[in-house]
């Protein structure tokens, strides 16, 4: 059996920035990452976004140097079945055991799925699932997505420049239904219809056939066809784990603003993490590149000995057609809301607040470099003078 001075069970954004983190106090003590995937870690974000625009390649996703440069051990294809903390014991697929010091849960979300053994139907989680679309995406292939969340809208705009045809599925009555004012929602799904894209919205999905050359996705009242079908459906979070070995879960893994869970020697981070978020004054699990980089980098940290707290609540961010946004905080449509526009629709700030009237989420449209003062906000009233405020703090 092989026992490591780290071991991280996942091989995503949140596993590689611990291992940076870790590297910062200690350069010598083994590192055993220990992933599902195939690949070294890679960047998620570029998958739906800067590999379709060609402003970056697939050299540019590895999220770290090498193995060899950071001294870590990867085992990849490697399935993590079993964790006995007591012990500090892993069993991964095929009964092999690993043995830690400090162990960080790093496990992400799989994506949800619609029952279908077809081969062309495929979600947007890994690069693999990335390849697979590049190859059926291609200009003139027709494409269905099954969202309208941010995969869905983020990989429709990507087919869309590159010249398929696309179509698009959800239940909310527009894209991005669940987390933007109507009127805003309505604005962007207008702005897809004039790209294009053919928008079947306030539509569920009740059965997917594969008819061979073509796959139909049906809903109540119509039937889309499509070469390839996209579920862009959210994720759940990978807690099994830690829950059978006993550790503290909620919507996510427990931790504090330390990373640590309820188990001695064990940290967790990323999208499985349920962090505090003091200024909203509750837990929150959080699907951002943002929160997997510094929740990453601060257990590893710690891991390694150093003192570090993942303080900010995270940022996040997307890229649509030719509007972007960068947010902090509780964004939901169901909140009650409040538009500070420079130009209605293109360029503007909207307060999210709960029934307290107070400010749980802000919304940047089009507006860059506001993420700090929008996180000093959160937990007050909406701002006397709520336009934006660049502070030209945070970089992505
Ligand atoms: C296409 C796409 C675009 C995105 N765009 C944005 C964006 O624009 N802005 C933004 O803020 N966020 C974005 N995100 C979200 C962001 O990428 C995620 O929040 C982040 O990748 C989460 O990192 P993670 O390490 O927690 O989880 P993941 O990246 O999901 O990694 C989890 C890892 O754990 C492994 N694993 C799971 N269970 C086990 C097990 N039992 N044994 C071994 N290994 C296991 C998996 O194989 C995987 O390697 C995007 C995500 C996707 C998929």
């Amino acid at each position: 059996m092989i026992t490591y001075r780290y071991a991280i069970v996942g091989g995503g954004m949140a596993a590689a920035a611990a291992v940076k983190g870790i590297r910062r106090h200690d350069r010598v003590g083994s590192i055993g990452l220990l992933s599902m995937d195939r690949y070294p870690p890679y960047d998620r974000p570029p998958l739906s976004k800067q590999l379709w625009t060609g402003e970056k390649t697939l050299e540019h996703v590895w999220s770290y140097g090498t193995a060899r440069s950071l001294a870590v051990t990867e085992h990849l294809s490697t399935q993590i079945t079993r964790l006995d903390p007591a012990a500090k014991r892993l069993f991964d697929q095929h009964g092999r055991e690993y043995g830690y010091d400090k162990l960080l849960l790093a496990t992400g979300g799989t994506p949800i799925t619609l029952p279908t053994d077809s081969a062309r139907v495929v979600c947007l989680r890994t690069l693999d699932d990335y390849l697979a679309i590049w190859r059926w995406g291609q200009p003139g292939q027709s494409v269905v997505i099954v969202g309208g969340g941010f995969i869905g809208a983020e990989l429709a705009a990507a087919l869309v420049r590159r010249g398929a045809t696309v179509a698009m599925v959800f239940p909310e009555h527009g894209i991005l239904g669940r987390i933007l004012p109507r009127d805003l929602s309505d604005h962007v799904t207008a702005g897809y219809l004039t790209h294009g894209v053919n928008v079947a919205a306030g539509e569920t999905v009740h059965l997917i056939e594969d008819r061979g050359a073509q796959v139909v996705v049906r809903t109540e009242h119509r039937s889309l066809e499509g070469q390839l079908v996209v579920l862009g459906l959210g994720i759940r979070a990978n807690t099994q784990l830690a829950r059978d070995a006993g550790l503290a879960v909620d919507q996510g893994i427990v931790v504090n603003q330390r990373g640590e869970t309820s188990a001695p020697d064990i940290w967790a981070a990323g999208d499985a993490a349920e962090i505090p978020a003091p200024s909203l004054n509750r837990t929150v699990r959080v699907e951002h590149e943002d929160n997997a980089v510094v929740g990453g980098r601060v257990a590893g940290e710690n891991m390694a000995g150093g003192h570090a707290t993942q303080d900010d609540l995270p940022f996040f961010y997307s890229d649509l057609f030719d509007v972007g946004f960068e947010a902090v905080g509780i964004l939901r449509s169901d909140l009650d809301t409040v538009a500070a526009w420079t130009t209605p629709f293109e360029e503007g700030v909207i307060y999210y607040r709960d029934d307290a009237q107070r400010v749980v989420g802000v919304l940047n449209w089009n507006v860059w470099d506001g993420v700090a003062n929008a996180r000093r906000l959160l937990g007050g009233p909406v701002p006397s003078t709520p336009g934006p405020a660049p502070t030209g703090d945070v970089q992505r």
